[in-house]
């Protein structure tokens, strides 16, 4: 551990929060030096929705390394390339009829999103952007323009141009959409017409806010008659996360760009992708660039992800089975515990617990983790526990991750409660 507190900057984040030195990671279990497990409801911030060491993906990049496939090549073509794209030509575009071009920018999700920004402004040669409170979509200078949180944007040091704020689905019960309709209406109300909306449609950092399938519709019919390009950032929401492979597919709505990352490489390898309509294609070659645009080894564990899990419902209906099993035991902790909890928040696998504040959510994923379960939160005040479990889970398992909850709650709310009385 002195290693870490000697060299490692005080950047560092999460591993405040679970003090221990992991060796192995197997499914939805992650293992210290000394053979503590502990069930992980953190998976890498959704970067490993098919679990650690995903059996089925670590083969097939063990057969592929073994047999000297490219690790690195630019943008040249592969053969890994090529096999990832037709995997998601074949069981994520087609089926969806979803007629998108696919852009490899560099492999984390703020390289996406930049590209995304600078590919609307390009198209419509407008300069803002339009983005939401709460919203989260990364820590580069353009992605954090359009991210909510003063936190990260204060990291900045400088302005952050471009972008103008309007209030999401349900926030502070006003009606973003509405304000938003009649300004771009209104010739002296001082809004620029932007080049594009960024959105989540469920806000992952932000604290599991979701935007209503009606709101959705509305904004991209808005956007349609305004000429406004809409993007949704499914970096989180994404890849199975909501139990459909886009978060959006319940909304029947179809965005004009999308980007993706966290699990699109399937094992947690680095890899973003950015999809969007071939009529906004029109990047020179080059124009956006990157030494890394293309992990090959993600190709292989991206690809095999969706043959082995998108090929049918079958996955879909098992994430919807574990999404009950959690809200199951947020409404009953939200019935036994009141004033402590104050409401259920997200969907899919991505629910949390609003805490009466962001002291007592902590107070609480400490317990959690003193018991065996790393879990997190999120929210302005991290006071939203967010259950995040790999979406391969299995129902025992899943049962054992809420219960070690429930008994951390049962342990830690007579305190709390008590302070409050
Ligand atoms: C994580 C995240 C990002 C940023 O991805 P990085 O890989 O951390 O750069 C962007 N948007 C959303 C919605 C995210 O959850």
């Amino acid at each position: 551990m002195d290693i870490f507190k000697q060299k490692e900057s005080n950047v560092m984040s999460y591993a405040k929060h679970f003090p221990v030195t992991f060796t192995q990671a197997k499914g939805c279990w992650l293992y210290t030096q000394d053979e503590t497990a502990y069930l992980d409801f953190l998976s890498g911030a959704g970067a490993l929705n098919y679990g650690h060491n995903n059996a089925i993906l670590k083969q097939a990049l063990l057969d592929y390394i073994d047999k000297d496939g490219l690790t690195h090549g630019l943008d040249l073509h592969s053969e890994a390339k090529a096999d990832f794209l037709s995997a998601m030509q074949r069981y994520i575009l087609a089926p969806r009829q979803f007629d998108y071009k696919v852009q490899f920018t560099g492999p984390t999700g703020t390289n996406a999103v930049e590209a995304a920004m600078k590919l609307a402004r390009k198209v419509t040669g407008r300069h803002t952007i339009v983005s939401f409170t709460n919203g989260f979509h990364g820590c580069t200078y353009g992605a954090l323009s359009v991210t909510g949180n003063s936190h990260h944007r204060g990291g900045a040091g400088m302005d952050l141009n471009g972008v103008t704020r309007l209030p999401y689905d349900g926030y502070a019960d006003v009606n973003g959409l509405g304000l938003f309709e009649t300004m771009l209406a209104d010739a002296s109300s001082g809004l620029d017409k932007p080049a594009a909306v960024i959105l989540e449609t469920v806000q992952g950092e932000g604290g599991l806010n979701v935007a209503s399938n009606s709101w959705l519709q509305r904004l991209e019919k808005l956007c349609k008659s305004n000429d406004i390009l809409l993007i949704v950032d499914d970096i989180q929401a994404g890849c199975g996360r909501t139990g459909t492979f886009f978060s959006f597919e319940p909304a029947d709505i179809t965005p004009d760009i999308v980007t993706l990352s966290k699990s699109i490489g399937g094992y947690g390898l680095p890899l973003a992708i950015v999809l969007y309509k071939p009529q906004y294609d029109v990047w020179e070659p080059g124009e956006h660039n990157g030494t890394f645009r293309g992990n090959n080894h993600a190709f292989v564990t991206g690809a095999k992800a969706l043959e082995a899990y998108w090929k049918n419902d079958e996955f879909s209906q098992h994430i919807n089975a574990r999404s009950e099993q959690v809200a199951k035991t947020i409404d009953q902790h939200l019935k036994n515990y009141r004033g402590l909890f104050i409401a259920h928040k997200g969907r899919g696998l991505m629910q949390g617990i609003e805490c009466e504040s962001g002291e007592a959510a902590e107070r609480i994923t400490e317990q959690c983790f003193k018991q065996g379960l790393v879990i997190e939160t999120a929210g302005p005040e991290d006071e939203v526990i967010k259950f995040f479990c790999p979406l391969t889970i299995s129902e025992a398992e899943l049962a054992q991750g809420l219960s070690i909850f429930t008994r951390a709650v049962a342990h830690i709310a007579p305190k709390l409660m008590k302070k409050a009385s």
